[in-house]
């Protein structure tokens, strides 16, 4: 398979950390010593909700989450992604909401609240290869947790 090309990544610092967890199959976000709150996107030097310091731990997230919306890009804004683009907003499990690529399927109205795992693909930017995180559908469904 092909390494799928992508615009350039926001590099160094914290940025650098999350990508080298990707490379390693992890996901993971600064989790705030003071308050909790995970960070997303990385923070340089502070917690996004307390201002506290302490954002040098990074915890595992489980990958899993649903989906809450999507968007599909018509119009070409990048050389690199090609149209029509699919996109998706997924809420983690532990919380944050972050927008990714739809692994496997294309989003629509009938995957409103879907289950969906993080999976690692490989591509490269300006910077070389690395591995992205992107959503697959959880297959069969799962059982309501309880
Ligand atoms: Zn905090």
């Amino acid at each position: 398979m092909m390494t799928q090309r992508r615009p350039d990544r926001v590099l160094g610092g914290p940025h650098d950390a999350f990508w080298r967890y990707c490379e390693q199959g992890e996901l993971r976000m600064q989790r705030c010593g003071a308050c909790q709150h995970l960070q997303w996107p990385p923070v340089d030097a502070a917690c996004e909700r307390c201002a506290s310091t302490d954002v040098r731990r990074w915890d595992r997230l489980s990958g899993r989450g649903h989906l809450v919306s999507w968007c599909v890009f018509e119009r070409a804004y990048y050389q690199e992604l090609p149209v029509p683009w699919d996109t998706i907003l997924v809420e983690l499990a532990e919380g944050p909401l972050v927008v990714a690529n739809p692994h496997g399927f294309r989003p629509g109205p009938a995957l409103f609240g879907a289950r969906v795992e993080a999976r690692f693909t490989v591509c490269a930017d300006g910077a070389g290869e690395f591995h992205l995180p992107v959503f697959a559908l959880v297959e069969p469904p799962a059982p309501a947790d309880g």
